[in-house]
């Protein structure tokens, strides 16, 4: 294939239902900039051979989605202090030959709430529903913002505890089954799970004395509206959708391999929701 300037691609599999070449080629095009972004598909037994080759492959950096992103921050000669301590990488780029590696989930999740409910991170307690490669960086963030504790609850205890031992406190770990006894008292719920996505059950919770200043976040974005935002809505809680977490993850990639740090407005909002309405999940 013959690629049009400075390239970087998105690595997973499967990996046709990322937006990453939408929202990339998006800035190029509105920045008028010289390159291109593509979709690489690698099956997990060819991944580290992958990234083994990576500098010489004509990439100048990458998005790296599920289930690569452990093995791209194995592959990383140097990590960003945020990646290593979630221990996985979704953001590559090369620096002398090398492989850097960034973890920008915790940027997109923490720009989102900035951008559409300012002030949400006044602290007290945070939910956090699902205990996967996601819910680690939605923990890091909360962390970050002082929110005490961070209640984890997740279908499989054993994968909540696995994080409150990994973060420490101010982590409880709980099961999922004992939600309501935690939700008159936080402040913030975040949903990780992936329960609510199109083709999933949606996660059920009961918001009985949910406090009404509360905020609550999907971050699901197929559909934008999932019945856990829905719900909350009804209760009278403030509500984020994920698709912001999503586009502003992808800024920071997108500075490094291009050279400039793109701004994510509402015409990009509308093009990829345009793309997960057409297209569905
Ligand atoms: P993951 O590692 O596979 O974790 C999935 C989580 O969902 C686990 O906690 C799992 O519980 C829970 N779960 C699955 N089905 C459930 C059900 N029916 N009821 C209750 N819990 C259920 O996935 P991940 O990488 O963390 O991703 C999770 C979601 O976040 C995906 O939908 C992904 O698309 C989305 N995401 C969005 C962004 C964004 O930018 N907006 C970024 C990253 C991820 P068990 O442990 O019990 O199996």
């Amino acid at each position: 294939m013959t690629r049009m300037g400075p390239t970087a691609c998105v690595i997973g599999w499967p990996v046709g239902h990322s937006r990453s070449p939408l929202i990339h080629r998006y800035w190029l095009e509105k920045y008028g900039l010289d390159g291109d972004y593509v979709a690489t598909q690698v099956p997990p037994d060819r991944i580290d051979a992958f990234l083994a080759g990576f500098a010489a492959s004509g990439f100048i950096g990458a998005n790296v989605t599920i289930p690569h992103k452990e093995a791209a921050f194995r592959a990383a000669a140097k990590a960003s202090p945020v990646a290593t301590a979630l221990q996985v990488a979704n953001t590559l780029w090369l620096a002398d030959g090398a492989i850097h590696a960034d973890n920008t989930d915790c940027h997109g999740f923490l720009a989102n709430l900035d951008e559409r409910a300012p002030g949400w991170d006044s602290g007290g307690a945070a939910i956090v529903f699902g205990a996967g490669g996601a819910a680690r960086a939605v923990i890091h963030a909360l962390i970050s913002r002082r929110f005490d504790p961070v209640i984890v609850l997740n279908r499989t205890l054993a994968r909540a505890e696995a994080l409150a031992s990994h973060f420490g406190p101010p982590i409880v770990a709980a099961p999922l089954t004992d939600a309501a006894q935690f939700v008159p008292d936080a402040n913030l719920f975040v949903n990780t799970t992936s329960a609510g996505m199109a083709d999933a059950p949606p996660l059920t919770i009961d918001w009985h004395g949910a406090p009404g200043d509360a905020i609550a976040t999907d971050i699901v974005y197929t559909p934008l509206q999932t019945a856990f935002l829905r719900e909350a809505a009804d209760h009278g809680l403030k509500t984020v959708d994920g698709l912001g977490m999503l586009l502003h993850q992808a800024a920071p990639g997108f500075e490094r391999w291009f050279g400039v740090r793109p701004v994510v407005d509402e015409a990009l909002r509308q093009r990829i929701l345009a793309d997960i309405t057409g297209r569905g999940a």
